[in-house]
C-alpha cells in the first residue's frame, strides 16, 4: 500500500463542510454533481495516484531526464499519465459542456490535482502545462487551432507548454525579442530563443504545442507590442500530415530538484523554416497569456500545498515510530526511549506542517469556489477577490510549504538529509514554487502596487469585509473567540499599514512604496491563512455541537487553530512595526553599503 501522502478526510471536511461544495450543486450549471459523484472522483483520484503517480515519484527523481543527439528522454510514466489524464477527460473536466467539457467545479479539480501532486509532483506538471495551454487556444483562438491541436491536446496525446522566458526577459516580459514576421498566407514566420520551458520536448510523445510570446515586425516597445502564437514542433499541413517546424531543443537545464519534470532552452527558427500561429488579436498576447499565467499561479500554490502535504505524512510517520530520549525532566536512565513524537519541538514542528499545509489547502478551495460562483454568473465581486488573491495563493502555501517541508525534513534528523527517506527529494521539489509562474518579488509588487490599490481599492476593501464576516460568525462559539479577537486586531492593522504605504504612492515616493512589498505580502499571508483557519474552527465547532462521529479530528483542527493563532499569527506584529518604520533602509542610494 502507498504510504499516506495526502488525507482525504481533510478534502472533504474543506469541501463539504467548509466551503460548502454542494451550495454549487444548486445552480443550474453544475445541477449534474452530487456529493456521491464528488466522493466517487475522490476515491478514483486516490487510486489512480497509488497505482500510477505514487510509485514512481522517487524513481523519476533519480532516473531524471537526458539529453543526447538533440534528443530529450523521460521517464516512460511520464506519457502514460498524461495519456489516461487525456483519456479520462481530466485534462477537460472543468470546461463547458458546449466544449465537450465536464463543467467539473473547480474545487473539485483542485482536489484531485492536490492528491494528484502530492503523489507526484514532477509528473503532473506536465499535464496541468498542457491543460493550461489548451484552454487558452480554446478562449482565444480560431476553430483551425482549436481542431488541429488543441484537441488531441485534450486527449492527452500532445503536449502543450508555456513559452514566455527568454536569457534576457524572465521577471520582465517587456524584454522579449522573438521575432514574428508577417507571411503572405496570414502565418507567421517565427525567429528566437526560450529558456527554462517546462515539458518542452521529449521522445515518445507525438507533437508539443508551444503558447509562445513573440514581438511581430513594427509592434510598439514593452508589453503592449507582444503577441502570442501557436508554434508546434510538428506543423500540421493543409493534407491533415504532420511537418517538422524548425524548433530545437538546444539543451536540458539540470535542476535542483523536479529532476522528472524536464526543463528545456528552444530554439526557433534556425533554417528559417519555424511558423507559428497567431492566437487572437496582435499585440495583446500578454493579456491571453494572463489567463494560463493566472491558472498557473493558483496550480503552482496548490503545488507547494501538496508537497509539503506529503512531506507532512511522511514525518509524522517517522515521528510515531523513532525512538530517541526520554520525557522531558525524566532521570531515569533505565526508562524506554519514547517515540519522538513525545518531545514538545517535534510537535511544534509537526503543527506547524499542518497548520501550513490545511491552512493553504483552504485558501485554495476558497479561490476555487469564487471560480465556480462566477463560472455559475454570480457576479464581479468574487473575480475581484479571486484577483486580489491570486498572488498570495501563489506565494504562502510556496514560501511557507519550503518552511513547512524543512520542517519536516527536521523531524527526521540525519535521515531526513538522506535519499532513503523521501524528505530531501521534497525538498528541492519545492523550492522552485517560489520562483516560476512569477517570483515572490514580483508576485509582491503585483499585490500591492496594482492589486490592492486597483478600482479605488474596492478589493482590498472587500477582502477586509470576507475577514470581518468570518469573524462575526465566529462569535457563535465560545472558544474561538480569543482568536477572533487576535484576528479583528490584524485586520485593523492591514488597513492602518495599507493607508500608510498607499500615501507613499499618492506623494510619488513609489520606490519606498514598493520596497516592502514582500513584507507586506507575508503580513497578508498570515492574515489570511488566520481567516481560513478560523473558517475551519467554525465548521469544526459546529460539527462537534451536533456530535458528529469523528470527534478526534474537530478537535484536531481547533488545536491546530490555536497552534496557528499562538505561533504564525502574532509574527505580523514585527512586520507590522518594520511596514509602519519612517526609515528606508533598501532604497537604491543604499546599495553602496552592500559591500
Ligand atoms: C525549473 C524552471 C521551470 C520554468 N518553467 C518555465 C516555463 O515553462 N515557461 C516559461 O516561460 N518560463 C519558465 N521558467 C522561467 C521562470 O518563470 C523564471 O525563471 C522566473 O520568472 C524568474 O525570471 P529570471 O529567472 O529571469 O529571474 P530574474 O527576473 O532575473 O529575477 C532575479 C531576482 O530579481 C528579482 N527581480 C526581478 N525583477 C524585479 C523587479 N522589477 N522588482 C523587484 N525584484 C525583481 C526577482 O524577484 C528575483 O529574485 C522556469 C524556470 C525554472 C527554473
Amino acid at each position: 500500500m502507498a504510504r499516506k501522502y495526502a488525507s482525504l478526510d481533510n478534502l472533504k471536511f474543506l469541501l463539504y463542510d467548509v466551503h460548502n461544495i454542494e451550495e454549487l450543486f444548486d445552480y443550474e450549471y453544475f445541477k449534474e454533481f452530487t456529493s456521491a459523484t464528488i466522493d466517487m472522483m475522490l476515491d478514483a483520484s486516490i487510486d489512480f495516484s497509488n497505482r500510477e503517480l505514487f510509485p514512481f515519484l522517487s524513481e523519476m527523481d533519480r532516473r531524471g531526464v537526458a539529453f543526447e543527439d538533440g534528443r530529450v528522454t523521460v521517464h516512460p510514466q511520464i506519457y502514460n499519465v498524461l495519456r489516461k489524464l487525456g483519456e479520462s477527460d481530466w485534462i477537460n473536466a472543468t470546461r463547458s459542456f458546449e466544449s465537450g467539457g465536464m463543467q467539473l467545479p473547480q474545487m473539485m479539480h483542485y482536489a484531485t490535482e492536490f492528491i494528484y501532486t502530492a503523489a507526484n509532483n514532477p509528473a503532473i506538471g506536465y499535464a496541468m502545462l498542457t491543460a493550461g495551454a489548451s484552454k487558452l487556444i480554446y478562449s482565444f483562438g480560431n476553430d483551425e487551432l482549436k481542431m488541429n491541436y488543441a484537441t488531441n491536446m485534450l486527449a492527452g496525446k500532445w503536449q502543450g507548454t508555456m513559452a514566455m522566458t527568454e536569457p534576457q526577459a524572465g521577471s520582465s516580459l517587456s524584454y522579449i525579442t522573438t521575432r514574428a514576421q508577417h507571411k503572405s498566407d496570414g502565418t507567421y514566420k517565427i525567429t528566437g530563443q526560450k529558456i527554462f520551458i517546462s515539458g518542452g520536448d521529449y521522445e515518445g510523445i507525438d507533437n508539443i504545442v508551444h503558447l509562445v510570446l513573440a514581438r511581430i515586425d513594427g509592434s510598439p516597445k514593452g508589453t503592449k507590442g507582444i503577441s502570442l502564437f501557436v508554434v508546434p514542433k510538428m506543423r500540421v499541413e493543409r493534407d491533415g500530415n504532420l511537418a517538422d517546424n524548425d524548433v530545437i531543443t538546444a539543451g536540458i537545464f539540470e535542476k535542483m530538484g523536479q529532476h522528472g519534470y524536464v526543463t528545456t532552452h528552444l530554439v526557433m527558427g534556425e533554417q528559417d523554416n519555424c511558423v507559428g500561429y497567431l492566437v487572437g488579436e496582435e499585440n495583446n498576447g500578454l493579456a491571453y497569456m494572463f489567463q494560463m499565467m493566472n491558472a498557473a499561479r493558483i496550480g503552482v500554490g496548490l503545488m507547494g500545498a501538496a508537497i509539503a502535504s506529503a512531506a507532512y505524512y511522511a514525518s509524522l510517520e517517522y515521528a510515531q515510530e523513532r525512538p530517541q530520549g526520554r520525557h522531558a525532566g525524566s532521570k531515569n536512565r533505565d526508562e524506554k526511549q519514547v517515540t519522538i513524537i513525545h518531545h514538545a519541538d517535534v510537535r511544534r514542528m509537526l503543527f506547524l506542517q499542518k497548520a501550513v499545509v490545511e491552512g493553504s489547502l483552504s485558501l485554495i478551495m476558497e479561490c476555487a469556489k469564487y471560480m465556480d460562483l462566477s463560472a455559475a454568473g454570480k457576479g464581479e465581486k468574487y473575480e475581484l477577490l479571486l484577483d486580489l488573491l491570486t498572488p498570495i495563493v501563489k506565494t504562502y502555501p510556496t514560501e511557507m510549504g519550503i518552511v513547512s517541508v524543512s520542517n519536516g525534513l527536521q523531524c527526521l534528523g540525519g535521515y531526513g538529509y538522506c535519499v532513503d527517506f523521501p524528505l530531501e527529494q521534497l525538498y528541492r521539489d519545492i523550492r522552485i514554487a517560489t520562483i516560476y509562474e512569477g517570483t515572490t518579488g514580483i508576485q509582491s509588487i503585483d499585490l500591492l502596487g496594482r492589486k490592492m490599490i486597483m478600482n479605488d481599492g474596492r478589493s482590498a476593501k472587500l477582502l477586509a469585509q470576507a475577514i470581518s464576516t468570518t469573524i462575526q460568525e465566529s462569535a457563535a462559539f465560545e472558544r474561538l473567540k480569543p482568536d477572533a479577537k487576535l484576528l479583528e486586531e490584524v485586520v485593523v492593522s492591514y488597513k492602518i499599514v495599507l493607508k500608510k504605504l498607499v500615501s507613499k504612492a499618492v506623494s510619488g515616493r513609489t520606490e519606498s512604496f514598493l520596497a516592502d512589498a514582500n513584507l507586506f505580502m507575508e503580513f497578508c499571508g498570515l492574515m489570511v491563512i488566520g481567516w481560513q483557519w478560523l473558517k475551519q474552527g467554525i465548521s469544526a465547532c459546529k460539527l462537534l455541537e451536533k456530535n458528529a462521529e469523528n470527534v478526534l479530528f474537530y478537535e484536531s483542527k481547533i488545536r491546530t487553530l490555536r497552534y496557528y493563532f499562538s505561533y504564525e499569527l502574532p509574527k505580523t506584529q514585527g512586520l507590522i512595526t518594520r511596514l509602519l518604520d519612517n526609515e528606508d533602509i533598501t532604497l537604491k542610494e543604499e546599495k553602496e553599503y552592500l559591500i
